[in-house]
């Protein structure tokens, strides 16, 4: 018997953990693959395709596949060990190639084109529509229109991006980690942090260097030095170290990699009809095309670079004055930025845990969700977990009915990844035989309670919490007919809307006294914390805004550019981010040739998505704060527009409905004291 092959029978169809073993899941999947070909095969012999029998049935294929394969990676990210990892290795290519054969599948393409073909004379609602073209252009964006010389080559420059983007990372991290500050005179701490210092001598102590300090380029060692260490010639060590990785001509050199990168991306972009590569990533975006990108980073930028300006300038002074500094040079600038904010707003996490213990926080997000959307979170023990720290919820609706199971899973342990995350075991449908109500988790890291002291959050940690959870209800609250477009299907520069919009409740006094109450002596959080944290978390605004347009401009850059007019890389980007440079431009230094989210990652011609998703849940959230922050109508509108409505139309169309206009930028920057 393997449980993952049966019906589940638990509160709500919920995983079965307390059954599930790690050697039932290679055969599930294998299982549950086969499945999958069937159903595939039966809509491959339809001789009539229409929307129902081949669009709507390939939504619903492989239903098992996904609740199997959900349980198995969610458990490989927050429960895992070596045995589940040994799985991994060998169910993620099982999936991979599985997906791939339905993408390649040359007879079932016809089936899909023969009914996108017909589109405009089917009675299709908006959905059907939207799920048609979905389903349809993620066959065409893979090459199912190409004849077989082009879909060999497309297969030739995918295998050749893969290698060449995991090479780029492989260097990076090799020159990140190549490097070492070795400190042997204490003097040459001064500044530092004591836990700082401490993991300095351990990395010290580990690479054979005994009784020294060991500093090195990953973040963790590299960013504490540049904000604390008073020592301004290491700091511009360190900095040009970290700034010219793999860029010095050896064989861990990335500029080759880079515009072989761009060369094939801009082949495979042209093989499939599109003009540019980053036509081809905005044509399922949000923002829909390059112009548009850089029209919105330009317009950005004109209205943040005089509030940046400003803030460097002050900067100047402020290091002239400390210490006598003439030019502040870019290695400067953390550690007297870090200095003038400790001046400005020093507010001590010390001073603000207190208020935050986890469960009143739990509490506050629930209320928040209960004023909002009038949701409940009843807390069930029958609901199976896969570790006892788990706490299992049903959720329902002001009618008692059923919304969906939220699981929540606060605390570190071995076996979990680093971070935050949201996640689901089971999506939202509806079929013909009823509707599948969605298995919604949050998995975070926050500090465990002790005997003496219960779990008390940082305000960091909070905000951590209010954004898993917007995800959470966005997922939670989906009211879709097709799985594939339900909850957080949507486009990914509109995805982290409902999250980031969730945070904004966290600085609202009204939000904060539901649960910001002292552990000890139950005082409400003082209104002149809640203030300063505001004006902590907009510090440097400027600079940051422009800086993240920065990488957005060079990001566009590169991927609207003709490949073969980009030779010498230090050339180009200076070139691509002059406008925005704050602080006199260094010589020899090459960004790009460590800039991973868009040569490894996958944010090539995405790199803007940042700032997007900020501008849009300001420009949202600005109508709550006009109409109030709990005001029922706004949140039914946000719920009914957003939040259930998934991806079931353009976000764009979706986001108007809910805003009454397109959004604006202007929220944003008022937001963030830069207007
Ligand atoms: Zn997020």
């Amino acid at each position: 018997m393997n449980p993952l092959l049966e019906k589940f029978d638990t509160p709500f169809e919920t995983p079965p953990f307390h059954l599930i073993e790690p050697n039932h899941y290679l055969p599930a999947v294998k299982e549950a693959i086969k499945e999958a070909k069937a159903e595939i095969d039966r809509i491959k012999r339809e001789v009539q395709p229409d929307f129902a029998n081949t669009i709507e049935a390939l939504d619903d294929c492989g239903a098992r596949l996904n609740i199997v394969t959900g349980i198995f990676f969610n458990l490989n990210a927050a429960e895992t060990n070596p045995e589940i990892q040994k799985l991994a290795r060998e169910i993620s290519p099982l999936v991979t190639s599985h997906s791939n054969d339905i993408l390649l599948d040359a007879i079932l393409f016809e089936k899909v084109k023969a009914v996108y073909e017909q589109r405009d004379t089917l009675p299709l609602d908006e959905e059907q529509v939207t799920l048609l073209e979905k389903t349809y252009k993620s066959f065409v964006r893979n090459g199912a229109n190409l004849d077989d010389t082009g879909k060999q080559r497309l297969r030739e420059i995918d295998a050749e991006l893969s290698q060449l983007g995991l090479k780029f990372g492989e260097n990076v991290l090799e020159e990140t980690n190549k490097f070492e500050l070795i400190i042997e005179d204490k003097e040459d701490l001064r500044g530092l942090p004591e836990g700082i210092v401490e993991a300095a001598a351990q990395t010290a102590l580990e690479n054979g260097k005994a009784g020294k300090w060991v500093f090195t380029l990953a973040y963790p060692s590299y960013v504490p030095f540049m904000t604390y260490a008073d020592n301004r010639s290491l700091r511009k060590e360190m900095f040009m170290a970290y700034n010219t990785r793999a860029s010095k001509g050896d064989e861990l050199d990335n500029q080759d990699i880079i515009r072989d990168i761009l060369r094939l991306k801009d082949e495979r972009a042209k093989l499939l009809g599109y003009e540019k590569y980053a036509h081809f990533v905005l044509e399922e975006r949000m923002a829909e095309s390059a112009p548009k990108v850089l029209e919105f980073l330009e317009d950005l930028l004109q209205k943040s670079k005089p509030k940046a300006d400003q803030e460097v300038q002050e900067l100047q002074e402020f290091a002239k004055k400390l210490d006598g500094i003439d030019f502040l040079e870019k290695w400067d600038f953390s550690y007297y930025s870090e200095k003038l904010k400790k001046e400005k707003y020093e507010v001590d996490d010390e001073v603000l845990k207190p208020y935050f213990q986890l469960e009143k926080v739990v509490e506050g997000v629930f209320e928040t969700a209960a004023r909002l959307f009038d949701m409940a979170f009843v807390p069930n023990k029958e609901i199976p977990v896969y570790h006892p720290d788990v706490m299992a919820y049903e959720v329902q609706n002001k009618a008692g009915e059923h919304l969906a199971v939220f699981y929540a899973d606060f605390f570190p342990r071995a076996g979990k990844r680093n971070g935050a995350w949201m996640t689901s075991f089971r999506g939202q449908k509806k079929s013909a035989t009823g509707e599948q109500r969605p298995h919604v988790a949050i998995v975070c890291n926050f500090t465990k309670p002790t005997l003496t002291k219960p779990s008390l959050l940082t305000f960091n940690e909070v905000t951590t919490l209010f954004h898993e959870f917007g995800h959470a209800l966005h997922g939670m609250l989906a009211d879709g007919k097709y799985e594939s477009l339900s909850g957080t299907s949507v486009y990914w520069d509109f995805v982290e809307l409902p999250s980031q919009i969730f945070e904004n409740w966290c600085y609202e006094k009204e939000c904060l006294d539901l649960f910001a109450t002292h552990y000890q002596t139950g005082e409400k959080i003082p209104g002149d914390l809640i203030q300063k944290i505001k004006q902590a978390a907009n510090f440097h605004q400027g600079y940051q805004t422009v800086r993240q347009i920065s990488f957005g401009l060079l990001d566009m850059n590169y991927h609207t550019a003709d490949p073969s007019t980009i030779d010498d890389l230090f050339e180009f980007e200076q070139k691509a981010m002059e406008q925005t440079e704050l602080l006199k431009p260094v010589g020899g230094t090459l960004m790009s040739s460590s800039f991973s989210h868009i040569f490894q990652g996958g944010y090539a011609a995405g790199y803007y998505s940042y700032k997007w998703a900020e501008v849009l849940d300001a420009d949202a959230f600005e109508l709550f704060l006009e109409k109030g922050i709990f005001d029922k109508a706004t949140a039914e509108s946000f719920r009914k527009n957003i939040l259930s409505a998934g991806g079931r139309t353009h976000p764009a169309k979706l986001y108007k409905r809910f805003r009454g206009r397109d959004p604006k930028p202007d929220a944003l920057l008022r937001r963030a004291g830069l207007v």
